[in-house]
């Protein structure tokens, strides 16, 4: 499959987001990682990143709650190529409302290729990583060189012998 890269910078564009029952566990793992995140680009999903802007005096970008339509609007903001990477401590025991935004979110996250923590170990892997604060070619699917020649087939196919 063709891929171009896309130039993730030094600073990179993070968003944190946590559903009810794991706030408190991505709010101590922002706490142990303040001084990290504090360097970055800092997004969040509305009631997340109010603690966390409350408790930790982070300066955070907010999207909407998450139920509300945020986990969309991230979801857009990683189509347009405005984020890096995703925090995102999501509930795996409790149904969630929004249920369908959180797979979209998710789903999208890995088309685009974008590191994804869902849980603390991970983030911390992630966070410890030595590309943190390096640039980093991110390689992405070429949608118009794959899904084009797919198209030309059809057509072909249909205009029949
Ligand atoms: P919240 O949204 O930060 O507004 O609670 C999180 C979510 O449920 O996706």
């Amino acid at each position: 499959m063709a891929a171009t890269e896309l130039l993730m910078g030094k600073r990179k564009r993070i968003v944190l987001i946590a559903h009810d029952n794991r706030k408190l566990d991505l709010l101590a793992w922002a706490r142990y990682n303040e001084g990290t995140l504090s360097r970055h680009e800092l997004y969040a999903t509305g009631t997340t990143g109010s603690i966390l802007a409350r408790e930790l005096g982070l300066d955070i970008t907010l999207f909407r709650s998450g139920p509300l339509g945020g986990d969309q609007q991230v979801g857009a903001k990683i189509c347009e190529g405005g984020m890096d990477f995703v925090i995102f401590f999501w509930d795996p025991l409790e149904p969630q409302p929004h249920d369908v935004d959180v797979k979209a979110l998710l789903r999208i996250a890995v088309v685009y290729n974008i590191p994804i923590a869902c849980n603390r170990s991970t983030a911390d892997f992630l966070i410890s990583s030595p590309l943190m604060g390096e640039e980093y070619q991110r390689q992405l699917v070429d949608f118009d060189k794959s899904v084009r020649p797919v198209l030309a087939g059809m057509s072909a196919a249909s205009q029949g012998p």
